[in-house]
């Protein structure tokens, strides 16, 4: 079993549902160990877009790095993502933020999410989880990268 953190963010349709469908959804393939509060947040790159939800789950799998990617992206496809602009609109992004301390650099996945540690729509509800988690690129702790970031419109979700 690896041990891995994953984020969910959308911002079309019924975003509460979205996250729940796909919460619902990663079973068996991965087991949910801990899940974040959820949050606002005001969208980043396209600014001209609806608000996302977005949270950290922390869970277990048997799935290769790979085999997970693939995974992943069906669900988005089964909860009826349609391809889109990167920073644009989404049903439902699901992204590999670290897989234990695995460095893993190809065309396809990149592990550590390499965009996770200017993200504070994903440092805030990952340091929830797991402040002390040393990123195994950077070396550093996350509460380290989120004290770096820009958090600014980013509100917990209270419903
Ligand atoms: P983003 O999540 O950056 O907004 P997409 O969800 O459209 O954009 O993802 C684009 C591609 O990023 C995916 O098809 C996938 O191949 C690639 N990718 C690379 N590393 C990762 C990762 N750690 N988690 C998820 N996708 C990744
Ligand atoms: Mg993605």
């Amino acid at each position: 079993m690896t041990n891995i953190f994953l984020a969910l963010g959308t911002n079309l349709g019924d975003r509460l549902k979205n996250l729940q469908r796909a919460l619902t959804a990663l079973p068996p393939s991965v087991h949910v160990l801990r899940s974040s509060p959820i949050y606002e947040t005001s969208p980043w790159g396209i600014t001209d877009q609806p608000e996302f939800l977005n949270m950290v789950i922390e869970g277990e799998t048997k799935l290769s790095p790979l085999d997970l990617l693939r995974f992943l992206k069906d669900l988005e496809r089964q909860l009826g993502r349609t391809p889109s602009l990167r920073y644009g609109p989404r049903l439902i992004d699901l992204d590999i933020l670290f897989y234990d301390e695995l460095l893993l650099d190809t065309p396809e996945l990149t592990i550590p999410h390499p965009r996770l540690h200017e993200r504070a729509f994903v440092l805030v509800p990952l340091a929830d989880l797991a402040p002390d988690f040393l990123h195994p690129r950077l070396g550093r702790p996350v509460r380290d990268l989120l004290m770096a970031v820009e958090r600014t419109g980013i509100r917990l979700y209270l419903g």
